[in-house]
């Protein structure tokens, strides 16, 4: 059986590391079983929902190599929806009710101060006839779905046997008020018309999963394969969205992640196995195992995946940064050399402006009133141009033997008079490329 899996965004905002996350489960058991992957907006909230998100969830998941085979929109598929309404109705398995937020509220509320759990009364399905007709005419209804008080089961990919008591949850509402079908009903309706058999998500979902399950059965559908996978949170253990930022895609990608980064990243973190995620696209589909990955909480941490960028770009071919350095004005004849130096010194793409602005214009140099005398004279060394790999070698040896300084004492002030850094890249790769040494 070939896998369909789905990736359901809401487009009420943009998405995160955590969606990414799930995004890419989906993709990756997909591509790896030949499979399809659907792209699936979950946009029936026609307020919150808007066309700008769509199409930016649509970028960030195209730049992050994240491809659809399938695309779906909830709110063109509201006759489907009517249609399981009807047939539920007709079962006696969807029921209206007419309580207001507040009155719900208080009931709550109530439950909770006697130590009982917070769990819908079914009073609605207590009202006579005459009085649904009175309140009709009074406020607006909505619809539950009337879960089977038991014990719902199934083995999850991740997680691995889990059972919810479907008595301890609240009937789940199906249409709002407004007429608005809601998340529960539209997901079912979709993933068994798309004949979705797999599906991944966050751990937040599990209560749902139990809900749904009954609602497939209700509806004669097949219930698909389920993984739950854990949420993320920060380095301390702290929920990321009490971070200052919540690491939106799109604030990832303007930071200078490389793409195919955050995707090797990604794709093995919280996994037991693959401490060295490979940066291949094929190796990843290949090697992923949705059974590696735990029920446990998964720390993600910025900075590793700074580092772990960091480490794509200094193993970047310069094919593949030849377009972005001629964006820059480096030379094609100079390229080779000047990827060859910067690659190791640079954390993102747009580290290298300021690395080819110190060849082109050089450095305001930093020279200690102790070194004054011997950066004199190691100017009155310095080789003429045009200047190659050996010269760096040259000319420090000839201070070394003209200056009594070696080691730490010769480097450091030559390196802090050529760039004003203490650090940064191999001197001998840089030195031929400086084209203006302001020392
Ligand atoms: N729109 C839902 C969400 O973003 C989809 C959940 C699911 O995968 O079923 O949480």
């Amino acid at each position: 059986m070939t896998v369909v899996s789905r990736f359901a965004p809401s487009p009420t905002g943009l998405i995160h590391v955590g969606n990414l996350r799930t995004a890419l489960f989906n993709y990756l058991v997909c591509r790896q079983l030949d499979g399809t992957f659907i792209l699936r907006f979950d946009d029936t909230d026609r307020l919150r929902s808007s066309e700008k998100f769509v199409e930016q969830i649509k970028e960030d998941l195209d730049w992050a190599g994240i491809y659809w085979d399938r695309i779906e929109k909830q709110s063109e598929r509201i006759e489907y929806y009517k249609d399981a309404a009807k047939r539920l109705k007709d079962k006696g398995l969807l029921y209206e009710c007419f309580e207001s937020p507040q009155e719900l509220d208080l009931k709550r509320k109530k439950q909770l101060a006697m130590g009982k759990p917070p769990v819908y009364d079914r009073a609605a399905l207590k009202l006579s006839e005459y009085q649904k007709k009175e309140f009709r005419d009074q406020r607006a209804s909505h619809w539950r779905f009337k879960l089977d008080s038991q014990r719902v089961e199934w083995t999850d990919q991740i997680m691995g046997l889990v059972g919810v008591e479907t008595g301890s949850v609240s009937d789940p509402v199906l249409i709002r008020g407004d007429g608005q079908f809601l998340y529960t009903l539209a997901s079912v309706v979709d993933d068994i018309s798309f004949k979705v058999n797999y599906v991944i998500r966050g751990a937040d979902h599990v209560t749902n999963t139990a809900t749904q399950i009954q609602l497939i059965d209700s509806l004669d559908g097949e219930v698909p394969k389920f993984a739950h996978h854990s949420l993320l949170v920060g380095p301390k253990g702290e929920p990321l969205s009490k971070r200052m930022s919540d690491f939106s895609l799109s604030e990832i990608r303007d930071y200078g992640i490389e793409s195919a980064a955050i995707f090797s990243f990604m794709s093995c973190l919280g996994a037991s196995a693959s401490p060295n995620p490979s940066f291949e696209k094929r190796d990843i589909i290949a090697n992923f195992k949705i059974n590696n990955f735990g029920s446990n909480h998964t720390k993600f941490d910025f900075d590793l995946l700074k580092a772990h960028s960091k480490k794509y770009l200094a193993n970047m071919p310069l094919s593949e940064i030849s377009k972005y350095l001629r964006d820059l004005g480096v030379p094609t004849d100079v390229a080779p050399d000047f990827w060859e130096m910067a690659k190791e010194n640079v954390s993102t793409r747009s580290d290298l402006i300021s690395l080819w602005d110190l060849c082109v214009r050089g450095a305001t140099a930093k020279i200690s009133k102790d070194d004054k005398e011997f950066i004199k004279k190691c100017k009155e060394l310095l080789p003429p141009k045009p200047r190659d790999r050996k010269s760096w070698q040259i000319w420090t040896d000839q201070i070394k033997s003209e200056t009594n300084r070696s080691g730490k004492s010769l480097f450091l002030p030559l390196r802090l008079a050529l760039t004003g850094k203490e650090d940064g890249p191999d001197m001998g790769k840089l030195f031929p490329l400086l084209q203006k040494i302001r020392m």
